[in-house]
């Protein structure tokens, strides 16, 4: 059971680097983040306080100051994967004859997706400053509720308008403040959430055109070696017929790191895709992940003084092809009021 114990130890071990990246990037309405909050109140009391400060020193650095940490570890997971993609799967599947137009995709989904990654992670994601403020201030309405009219920001001092947010990290207001995206180490606003769409779509292909051929690979080789109708002896000196997880255990000790880079990319593709989905969603109804977890609480609130705040409507969302059109070409205060 040496296989099962390493995988799922890898599945938690993935699974709880993405809790800990919902909880730190300002989530803190999510599930995965109370899972986390009710996780540390049990380690707080197990943990010595000298560790938990250095835990909180390495964390706070990590998630509340701009670092490229994450940008560093996700470019050494993409030459991890494709390194193991060149190096063995790509020479395996030209000699079982795949057309290379396939053999060839994911490199094309990692050049465009290296674009998009730079242009996320250049592109100003529409900062807010004391000279610039007339330009955003009257570009959305105020809807009274989450956002009110004539607020300051007590940081930086300028005019908030309306679906704007301070970002603790980056120390500065966003027009059409979404979430801090800690992988590509800036903040994802009016001017760069269109890349941030395209590069999430690309780095969900890339992971599912690995994934897919990959399992193609793999089901060959099955295939051709009539594995299937043969029979292995088990502990109690049996002869069974192969079954299911008979042929996991010998794929993953015949091809070790194939095996652990498929599990590591079907992982992946699913949480992006889901991520990709959820992100989808927003836009088409117009809404940021800022306003999507601020209303999820409105709509929680069940204390008679937060009556207004119940009331909450999204008073942005212009119809789909509208609202596509918005994320195409960002909104920005009419000329007229530019004074
Ligand atoms: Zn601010
Ligand atoms: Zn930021």
């Amino acid at each position: 059971m040496d296989f099962l114990s390493l995988f799922l130890l890898y599945v938690f071990l993935v699974l709880l680097t993405i809790l800990l990246v919902c909880f730190y990037s300002g989530r803190k309405q999510s599930i995965p983040s109370r899972l986390i909050t009710c996780i540390t109140q049990v380690l707080l009391h197990i943990v010595p306080s000298q560790v938990q400060g250095a835990a909180h020193w390495v964390l706070h650095g990590l998630f509340h100051k701009r670092n490229c940490t994450f940008v560093v570890l996700h470019l050494l997971l993409e030459t991890l994967v494709y390194g193991e993609y060149s190096w063995e799967v790509f020479g395996y599947c030209q000699e079982l004859e795949f057309s290379s137009h396939f053999l060839f995709l994911p490199y094309l989904l990692l050049a465009v997706n290296i674009g998009f990654f730079i242009l996320c992670c250049k592109t100003n994601p529409g900062t807010i400053t004391k000279s610039n403020q007339v330009q955003f201030l009257h570009a959305y309405a105020y809807d009274g509720v989450m956002f009110e009219k004539g607020v300051e920001c007590s940081t930086c001092k300028v005019r908030k308008p309306a679906r704007s947010k301070h970002c603790g990290v980056c120390n500065s207001c966003v027009h059409r403040f979404d979430h801090h995206c800690v992988w590509v180490n800036n903040c994802i606003g009016a001017f760069n959430i269109r890349y941030f769409l395209l590069y999430l779509l690309t780095l969900n292909s890339m992971a599912v055109s690995i994934a897919v051929l990959t399992a193609s690979f793999l089901i060959q080789v099955v295939l051709l070696s009539n594995m299937m109708q043969g029979y292995y002896t088990d502990d109690q000196g049996q002869e069974r017929p192969i079954d299911a997880f008979f042929l996991i255990q010998h794929l993953f000790l015949t091809f070790p790191r194939i095996v652990f880079m498929l599990g590591f990319v079907v992982v992946l593709s699913i949480v992006l895709g889901s991520y990709f989905c959820f992100t989808l969603y927003l836009i088409l109804t117009n809404q940021t992940s800022n306003e999507w977890f601020k209303s999820a609480r409105y709509k929680c609130s069940s204390s008679e003084d937060d009556t207004r705040q119940r009331g909450y409507k999204n008073i942005y969302s212009r119809g789909i092809q509208g609202n596509i059109t918005e994320i195409l070409k960002p909104i920005m205060s009419p000329e007229k009021k530019q004074r």
